[in-house]
């Protein structure tokens, strides 16, 4: 069954009668297999699965696509209920709060929850204060959903590493999963924002995967090949649709590896405005 929740009221009314531990997956919504991943791994560890689906203003910059993005229940609800009939008795209450009002109210609109130090560095240096605003949400609905585990994809990787980080420095008591990438069959990264691309930006898009792929296999898990993975970087960083591309630590993303044991190589590349994130981890001996 499938429980549609716009109110914060009505969301801590369903709550508070829960009796189970429940998983949480927070999404914006437009919902592809991506998310669903997400979804279905939280049904095969609980009977009740909160699920929310909020685009938060405030995790948006002032030239980002806030107003554009695009917004569809309906659908999204209808592929949750698909998904629901493979797991027979069990539950999702989705949590589509109407007005950002209902998440943002007079009490806490002010608090801000910042994780210092990853959020300021690649992908926070050039979307300054988008990782204060996916702190702040996250911390928002964890405390009102209160889960006992939440699951995040891996394909927003810093993101993952800021909720993480919170969790631990607030010693918060929910589990977090990271998830893997799902990927398109040609090996692009499944985004809501796929489908601003035009057929030639889509075509394009499969040097991001590509690259990443060169990077890991130039590395291949040996920390002797790290100068020649740099030089590699620093060649194909001369196309100019990469934002970046980063060889970092894969927990605290430094850029210093003397004493890593496991890497992410970070790359958004940009085509037109849509920007695409990806990235890979491997170990390291
Ligand atoms: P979003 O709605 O884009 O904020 O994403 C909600 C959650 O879905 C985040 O934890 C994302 O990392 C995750 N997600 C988005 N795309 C993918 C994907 N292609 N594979 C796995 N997880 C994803």
């Amino acid at each position: 069954m499938v429980k549609l929740i716009t109110s914060t009221q009505e969301l801590l009314k369903t709550r508070s009668a829960e009796t189970e531990v429940i998983g949480f997956v927070p999404t914006m919504g437009n919902l592809h297999a991506g998310h669903i991943s997400l979804l279905e791994a939280a049904l095969k560890d609980f009977d009740h699965v909160y699920f929310s689906i909020f685009v938060n203003p405030t995790q948006f910059g002032p030239n980002e696509d806030f107003n554009q993005y695009p917004r569809t229940l309906e659908k999204d609800l209808k592929l949750i209920e698909d998904l629901l009939i493979n797991y027979p008795g069990k539950e999702v209450v989705v949590y589509s709060p109407k007005h950002p009002q209902e998440v943002y109210t007079d009490d806490i609109k002010n608090r801000v929850i910042s994780v210092k130090g990853l959020k300021d560095i690649i992908e926070g240096a050039i979307r300054p204060g988008h990782f204060d605003g996916v702190a702040t949400v996250v911390f928002r609905l964890f405390e009102l959903v209160k889960p006992y585990k939440t699951y995040f994809g891996l394909k927003d990787y810093q993101q993952f590493l800021v909720i993480k980080r919170m969790i631990q420095d607030l010693n918060l008591p929910i589990m977090i999963q990271g998830m893997p990438i799902i990927r398109e069959p040609t090996g692009l990264a499944l985004s809501s924002r796929n489908q601003y691309l035009s057929p030639q930006q889509k075509e394009k898009s499969l040097l991001l995967n590509y690259g990443l792929k060169q990077i890991e296999d130039t590395l291949a898990g040996d920390k002797l090949n790290i100068p020649v993975a740099r030089e590699l970087i620093t060649k194909l960083k001369n196309d100019c649709n990469w934002n970046y591309l980063e060889l970092r630590d894969a927990d605290t993303l430094d850029e210093d590896l003397s004493s890593s044991s496991k890497v992410t190589i970070l790359g958004v590349y940009q085509l037109g405005t849509t920007r695409l994130l990806d990235n890979r981890q491997m170990e390291l001996k």
